[in-house]
């Protein structure tokens, strides 16, 4: 067989079997929608359209929309036209050209091994794309910060990514592995991750040995066979805790919690240190919030065929699970808010790197 043909449809079967990672449309909308309502008016918001033409809603999907692009005959292409609504804004002939060439340029230099390194085995192993990689870390919920040298973090998580993003916004080089073209795809990443960031599963992750008792992966010799993949291989009957966690209830959706969380949103206190490692703090906080999704779930022996734990959820968890989605879909969106505000604030302000207002102009290069 071809070896190209063989990759391509390992990458394919992958891309098939990969589980979702990520909140759905509507919880990213309605990240991207809060923050655009707390920047409306201010020269962030004008920066904003400037480099995307777009609102934070309507981008906030477009690093999952990129899921769409994969390899075939050697050639990464869109495969998934029309299929999403949300990705529609993303789909004329110049935006699937972008999608592409984001995927080409983010798909395999995670796999080269970059300095500092300690991704889980799994995830170098299967060949997932490094861009797939990007949404989230896998912290295990005994730690209480997230600390670049524990299992499951990565020198391309989404800690790094956002990280990378904001480099970009601040006219600093991205470091590897990550390749960010300029501007519009540095602000559309970022706008995306923080969303992640702040859903529970995409940062703090259980490890279960093979009687669905927890382990600690940061003690003794790590397992890799003890991933719970985010989630996605925790099963109350056919549902998924993962795709729990990513959907979200219609009164959280972006037409609502703009307004009913208005309050909350500009009441979140602000966050200290330069931007570009806000997304550890922000991390360690989600990691925090995340050990309250395992509270009182019990686990039974893993169905090693499927390499799957069944769970029993306890009374009340919906309702538990409702409140911390609420929280966090506002505290994401007020932090999104920050964060561009800080990266593009009033002319006469400095900017975070220090440098003058003046010497912004480097163009956004679309
Ligand atoms: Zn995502």
């Amino acid at each position: 067989m071809n070896v190209g043909f063989g990759v391509a449809v390992l990458i394919s079967c992958l891309g098939w079997a990969a589980p979702a990672r990520s909140w759905n449309a509507a919880g990213h909308e309605t990240v991207g929608a809060i923050a655009d309502h707390l920047i409306a008016g201010t020269p962030a918001a004008a920066q904003v359209n400037a480099i995307l033409g777009m609102e934070l809603r309507t981008a906030s999907v477009w690093a999952d929309c990129v899921k769409g692009v994969s390899l075939q005959d050697g050639e990464f292409r869109y495969t998934v036209s029309a299929r999403y609504r949300e990705c529609r804004p993303f789909e004329d002939a110049a935006g699937q050209a972008r999608m592409v060439d984001y995927v080409a340029r983010n798909s395999d230099a995670c796999h080269r091994g970059g300095a500092g390194h300690s991704g889980t085995a799994d995830d170098a192993a299967s060949a997932v794309p490094c861009h797939k990689q990007y949404h989230y870390t896998d912290v295990a919920i005994e730690r209480d910060q997230y600390v670049r040298s524990e299992v499951g973090t990565s020198d391309h998580d989404i800690v790094a990514a956002i990280t990378a993003a904001v480099r970009v916004l601040q006219d600093r080089p991205a470091p590897a592995p990550f390749s960010i073209k300029d501007k519009r795809e540095a602000l559309l990443m970022l706008v995306h991750f923080v969303g992640d960031l702040h859903q529970p599963l995409h940062v703090g992750a259980i490890y279960l040995d093979p009687a669905g008792h927890e382990v600690d992966p940061d003690r003794g010799t790590f397992d890799p066979d003890t991933e719970t993949r985010g989630g996605n291989q925790l099963l109350e009957g056919h549902r998924v805790l993962h795709t729990e966690w990513d959907d979200i209830a219609r009164d959280l959706g972006p037409d609502h919690l703009v307004m009913s969380g208005d309050a909350d949103a500009r009441a979140l206190p602000k966050t200290a240190g330069p931007p570009a490692e806000w997304s550890m703090a922000w991390a360690g906080d989600t990691l925090r919030v995340s050990h309250a999704v395992f509270d009182g779930v019990i686990f039974g022996a893993e169905n090693l065929y499927q390499h799957t734990w069944p769970m029993t959820l306890p009374p009340g968890y919906a309702e538990r699970r409702e409140a911390l989605q609420r929280r966090q879909l506002v505290v994401a969106g007020a932090r999104l808010a920050e964060i561009v505000e800080r990266l593009f604030p009033p002319p006469g302000h400095r900017k975070a790197t220090g440098k003058p207002r003046a010497e912004e102009g480097a163009a956004h290069g679309r």
